[in-house]
């Protein structure tokens, strides 16, 4: 890319939402936006500076794995206009004067990784500087992350950890009397002396601090134990304390940075956000809490901006136990589905519709309203049947909904691709009931962190059952399913972490909790890729390296195909593009042809 190619879409795309935004707030509806031909993206406009022949990117020499049809295998790719333009190896494209010129020296390439139901809206809206701490497996690993952190901070500024965390990661050694635990005060005073320090795991804690830290909450009348440790309701306390301190729209727009350059980092290109339960501006208030009407402003000025670099699709969660579910209403009356440009795009309503799924709930009404407006539906399920005679498991409630409004409008769920998310405990019977009326599956790996053995023998807790899923999708007109983390709360962002418990069926402390219900890495991967296009109806967009797809690809540092199961979890990003151009860089690979 040139500086004059980035410049023009750093314009088009600040136009395209400056205008949605305004029409947004003039509506008092994100997202709204009225004008019928706004849909062409726009960012296409960067195509009318003056032509040349030569590609702006070319990698060469690679192993590059498109994920297409035929998972063809290729050692280059040629990239122009944010497009693939040549897969592998020929002629055609000569590199020029305008060709930046990357040779990979062998090294393994996916395409980009798509996260088709995860909370990265969430994690843009952190107060202070928050720090995944997903790839710590030992306290010196958290150490050495948070130095590193705080050497890039302002002297003072808080450093936290909300979610996508769990004790049971520091476990990389079980004889290893510093593993299974939270860092403790003076651990974390040894690593970040001079910045007060926050980490809380999951939705509510536990949670710890350092001495910093601790001065200031006990400032506030939050308690903090010797050790560093809070229980109860004090890192919910500290949490709201932190946010209303600590959050401004400048700080939000840097924590949606911080969190998209993470995604780039791991080679997460796209994400299917899925909302956040509506925040109460109380202690009542957990991490995945927050105002789901105001929460997407910052990453649309991040886009606006021309700064946004991994693609973002939302969906508009409705939680409602009124019985007429009345903003759901005024959501589908008022908002567009599918709506936007290639970078970031409304999706559907999810990842609730209503609040609970029992008969007494409003969830089957709420699903024949989104039926009848013609919107998709996404739920969530956790549930499992404990005994064969039990009440029915949230699946089975949600699946029953689904049928119902598909009965009342033919055809909607097959032809807006209905989800039911996560699904642990899900059987065949009703994989087979869901698949029947063109329903979806997103399978999360997120019982890698705090899963156990299954207590039960009617359904395999710890799930997905992976093998099950995947084999009733290679029937013919198979059910669909593609892969998701469910981050940043209770499961980590990065993906080689999910596809390391999906391939393995091993927990964090290598406990093996999900038997019989292995799949091989090119399954899960094409569960991360190929098969997530459809989650976006975008299958013809993205997904796979194929010739006019938009042009996203990872670069990894290990071979995905050959590492060692365990090495898996080392799997990162040295090079990560998006629309082509380079938004992540290791500094690994070296290259010509670069303007800067
Ligand atoms: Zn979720």
């Amino acid at each position: 890319m040139t500086t004059d190619n980035r410049k023009d879409r750093r314009f088009s795309r600040r136009k395209f939402m400056k205008t949605a935004v305004a029409a947004a707030a003039a509506s008092g509806t994100l997202l709204a936006v009225s004008a019928q031909g706004m849909r062409k993206p726009e960012s296409k406009k960067r195509h009318k500076r003056p032509s040349h022949p030569d590609p702006d990117l070319l990698l060469v020499n690679g192993r590059i794995h498109t994920m297409d049809a035929g998972d063809r295998i290729v050692s280059s790719v040629a990239i122009k206009d944010g497009r693939f333009v040549e897969v592998g190896y020929s002629n055609r494209y000569n590199h020029g004067n305008e060709t930046r010129v990357i040779d990979l020296r062998g090294r393994t390439v996916v395409p980009g990784i798509i996260d088709n139901h995860n909370h990265i809206v969430l994690m843009g809206n952190r107060p202070g500087y928050h720090t995944p701490l997903e790839n710590a497996y030992s306290i010196p690993d958290v150490q050495a992350i948070y130095a590193a952190r705080a050497a890039g901070v302002p002297r003072g500024a808080w450093i936290t950890t909300i979610g996508g965390f769990h004790p049971n990661h520091i476990y990389a050694n079980p004889a290893d009397p510093l593993s299974g635990r939270m860092p403790t005060l003076s651990e974390l005073d040894a690593a970040v002396p001079n910045n007060p320090v926050f980490i809380e795991v999951g939705f509510t804690g536990p949670g710890a601090t350092n001495s910093a830290g601790k001065a200031i909450f006990e400032s506030q009348g939050i308690a903090v134990a010797d050790n560093g440790a809070m229980t109860g309701n004090n890192p919910s306390r500290a949490l709201l304390y932190l946010r209303q301190t600590l959050l401004n729209p400048a700080e939000r727009r840097r924590s949606v940075i911080d969190a998209m350059n993470y995604a780039a980092s791991v080679g997460v290109t796209t994400h299917l956000d899925q909302g956040a339960f509506q925040a109460t501006n109380t202690a009542a208030d957990g991490a995945a809490h927050e105002d789901n009407f105001t929460m997407h402003i910052p990453f649309l000025e991040v886009y606006g901006q021309g700064d946004g670099i991994v693609r973002l699709r939302i969906n508009f969660l409705h939680m409602e136990s009124d019985p007429n579910t009345p903003e759901l209403v005024q959501r589908l009356k008022n908002a567009f589905p599918f709506f936007g440009d290639d970078m970031v795009r409304t999706g559907g309503i999810g990842e609730f519709i209503a609040q609970g799924t029992s008969v007494t709930s409003p969830f089957a009404a709420a699903a024949q309203k989104v039926a009848q407006a013609g919107w998709r539906a996404e739920v969530h399920s956790l549930g499992r049947r404990q005994t064969p005679s039990s009440n029915p498991a949230d699946f089975e409630l949600e699946i029953m909904g689904f049928e119902a409004a598909n009965a009342s409008f033919p055809g909607i769920v097959r032809e807006t691709r209905w989800v039911v998310a996560h699904v642990p405990g899900i059987t065949q019977e009703w994989i087979d009931r869901l698949q029947g009326i063109g329903g979806n599956l997103s399978l999360t790996g997120w019982q890698y962190l705090a899963g156990n053995l299954p207590t039960s023998t009617v359904a395999p807790y710890a799930g997905p059952p992976f093998r099950m899923i995947v084999d009733s999708g290679n029937r013919a007109d198979g059910i669909h399913s593609g892969m998701s983390s469910d981050g940043m709360q209770i499961a980590p962002m990065n993906p080689w972490l999910h596809m390391y418990y999906a391939t393995t069926g091993l927990n964090t402390r290598r406990v093996l909790i999900n038997p019989g219900q292995q799949i091989t890495r090119q399954e899960v991967l094409s569960l991360y890729t190929s098969r997530n296009g459809w989650f976006l109806q975008e299958e013809d967009q993205l997904g796979s390296i194929e010739e006019g797809k938009l042009a996203d690809l990872v670069v990894l540092n290990y071979d995905y195909f050959s590492v060692q199961d365990d090495d898996l979890k080392k799997i990162r990003s040295v090079l990560t593009v998006v629309d082509g151009e380079v938004v992540y860089n290791a500094g690994v690979l070296r290259w010509h042809g670069d303007r800067g």
